[in-house]
């Protein structure tokens, strides 16, 4: 079962054996609020890398118009997010080598 998780910029592909969200026992969807980096289950879409690019500009422009702590942890954030967009680039496949 898939399931569109927008706000972590993936698509859940849901075992829950694999599930870093600890989902409950028994249960047939995954906890998407509490989504975990690194999870198995995740899928990204060359769509996710740009939103992911986009996120970090986004952040950094909040980034730049705060105070040095606030500002430096958003720009970590920002980094983050560029390293998972990175790391999709790297490793993506085409659909057709996936079938
Ligand atoms: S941690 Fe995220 S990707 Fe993994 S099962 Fe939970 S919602 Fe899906």
């Amino acid at each position: 079962m898939l399931y569109d998780n927008p706000d972590a910029f993936l698509i859940c592909a849901f075992k829950r054996d694999n599930a870093l969200c600890e989902p409950d026992a028994g249960t047939t969807a995954p906890r998407q609020y509490a989504c975990q980096q690194g999870c198995g289950n995740t899928v990204r879409t060359d769509t996710h890398a740009r939103q992911l690019r986009k996120r970090a500009i986004e952040i950094e422009q909040l980034a730049a118009h705060s105070p040095g702590p606030v500002g430096k942890r958003l720009r970590l954030t920002a980094d983050k997010l560029r390293a998972i967009a990175d790391a999709h680039d790297f490793t993506a496949q085409t659909a057709e080598a996936l079938t």
